[in-house]
């Protein structure tokens, strides 16, 4: 049997489907071309790495946004045996270098722009030799740069004649976690990883992509694999469009409506965005049949806003770096196909069922397994072939997070009786008062249940007496101001829990500080808020 790898994924379209399509924006323009196409580029860019002497044990790092020259490195670098290392442009100088140093990348593929101006900042930091700009010219500049387009242009293409062997053990990918707290840490994926999840992502129980899709990843080619979309949208043969750097509510409507875009996927800041945007300027969403949502959870009137609105369905999904992103979905089982719509979002906004090849248990502080019964809560540990067992470089957290294959996610969960997963709250982000337990994304869920909460945040902070109380920042859609007890009447009315749950502060901000990835950034909140609290 030969090995798992993602070879075969680069042959299905390119023989199977050679004039499907694939769409691009860059900082050029929106370019489009055919798997026919894609296939000539990155057997040329695979040629260019050989000849460069790079193959399986090196490291080659991408600094850059959603556009085809990006997508056409994620074949090259694993299809050369070496490993594609994707860096978070929106990290802080410091982390990026650090990042760089930690993986030793042997060459950086860099965006023009902003991308690249970092990059010559840091150039006397960054112990790298060569970068090559994907872009058709390179900015005028000290650092020892080429353009892509140069580099496949000058290099004869790579038969299959001439493939490297590739093994399944080999790393294939990498990227390193939002870092809330601490140093970033390095999550290494294996080809036969990314074999294994890129199937379960195109399987129906996963996010079932098929060649009649027309699939747009929002979500950054520097996160997670833009959650395997390349890998899966290809291997299916669909028609992919990429959106290009940093792409704003305008670009998105621009690609949905004239490509016909019928499946995106991000985090739920871009789908509230869009939203906002299409009220005030309106807009065809009717090709869109799905939104892929995820990262953090969604918010429930977001969710029926699409389907009332536009008939588009928000699908949850769950998953983490260190499980190579979409771990779980959630949709209704068939035996629920007659429950009313109410009762169906009660599962459809939880983060849902695992995917196939996954397995999970809920384990409380004294190490032992909670019943699967809607309300008894602990940390989720998964299991499978693309769960990494281990972080690159950093035993001491790998004596904390794993417990043999199981990783300890972090997140604090509640199973129901059907087997769906409710995220509660996050093992580093739970409040407790005076020894007991208060969940800040429940206090979140809740407030953004009101019509004019666009976004909410809850963090703990020191209080005198309790040792911890639940400080809310809320932020309002425009030209409402709701007022504290309407926000305590929206938590009375959806939480099941004491009073003294209730968060002691709800304050009106203009924005919540995110992190690069887009969650909300609960270390830099806290920071902000800095106070005391004492009893009233
Ligand atoms: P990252 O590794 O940066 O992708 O972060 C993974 C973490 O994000 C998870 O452990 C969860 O805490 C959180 N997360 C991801 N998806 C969701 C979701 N759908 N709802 C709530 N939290 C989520």
């Amino acid at each position: 049997m030969s090995n798992l790898t993602i070879q075969p994924f680069f042959w299905r379209p390119t023989n199977l489907f050679p004039e499907k399509r694939i769409v691009s924006k860059t900082y050029e323009g929106i370019t489009s071309y055919t798997y026919g196409e894609f296939e000539r580029r990155v057997r040329s860019l695979l040629g260019a790495l050989n000849d460069q002497g790079l193959g399986p044990g090196d490291r080659i790092g991408t600094f850059g946004w959603n556009h085809h020259r990006h997508f056409e490195t994620y074949f090259a670098a694993p299809l050369s045996g070496a490993q594609l290392h994707t860096i978070n442009v929106m990290l802080g100088d410091d982390d990026v270098v650090h990042i760089v140093e930690d993986a030793d990348d042997e060459i950086l593929f860099v965006d023009p722009g902003e991308p690249f101006d970092r990059i010559e900042r840091l150039w006397d930091d960054l112990p790298i030799e060569e970068v090559v700009v994907m872009a058709d010219s390179v900015p005028d500049t000290g650092v020892d740069a080429i353009t892509y387009d140069e580099l496949i242009e000058e290099t004869d293409p790579i038969v299959d004649a001439e493939f490297p062997d590739l093994e399944e053990e080999y790393s294939a990918g990498m990227c390193y976690t939002s870092g809330t707290t601490g140093r970033p840490k390095g999550v290494e994926y294996t080809q036969k990883m990314i074999y294994a999840h890129a199937m379960m992502v195109m399987s129906p129980a996963g996010l079932n992509i098929d060649e009649t899709d027309v699939v747009m990843p929002v979500v950054p080619m520097f996160h997670v694999n833009s959650w395997e979309f390349p890998y899966a949208a290809t291997m299916a043969g669909a028609t992919q469009v990429y959106p290009g750097p940093s792409p704003d509510p305008a670009d998105l409507l621009e690609l949905i409506e004239c490509e016909g875009v019928t499946m995106t996927a991000g985090v739920p800041t871009v789908w509230i965005n869009l939203l906002e945007h299409v009220d005030e300027h309106g807009s065809d969403l009717s090709s869109l049949e799905r939104i892929v949502v995820g990262g953090s959870a969604a918010p429930e009137g977001i969710m029926r806003r699409y389907e009332d609105e536009f008939d588009v369905t928000m699908e949850h999904a769950w998953g983490m770096t260190e499980t190579m992103s979409i771990g779980s979905v959630s949709r209704p089982k068939s035996y629920m196909d007659d429950w009313d719509r109410s009762r169906k979002y009660e599962k459809r906004k939880k983060q849902g069922l695992l995917l196939p090849g996954l397995e999970m248990r809920v384990v409380d502080d004294d190490g032992d397994e909670v019943d699967w019964d809607g309300q008894s809560v602990g940390e989720l540990w998964v299991r499978g072939p693309s769960v990494i067992e281990e972080y690159y470089n950093r035993p001491e957290a790998n004596e904390e997070d794993f417990e043999g294959e199981w990783l300890k996610t972090g997140d604090i969960v509640c199973v129901d009786e059907d087997g769906y997963i409710e995220i509660v709250d996050r093992t580093n982000d739970v409040i407790k008062s005076g020894g007991e337990w208060i969940s800040s994304i429940e206090l979140e869920n809740a407030l953004m249940a009101h019509n004019d909460v666009v976004e909410a945040a809850v963090v703990g902070v020191p209080h005198e007496r309790w040792q911890e109380r639940p400080y809310a920042c809320v932020v309002s859609a425009d030209d409402s101001n709701p007022s504290e007890d309407e926000l305590l009447a929206v938590l009375d009315d959806e939480l099941d829990q004491p009073d003294w749950w209730f968060p002691d502060e709800i304050e009106k901000v203009e924005s919540i500080p995110k992190t690069a990835t887009g969650k909300f950034d609960k270390k830099a909140l806290r920071d902000q808020i800095d106070v005391v609290l004492e009893d009233d």
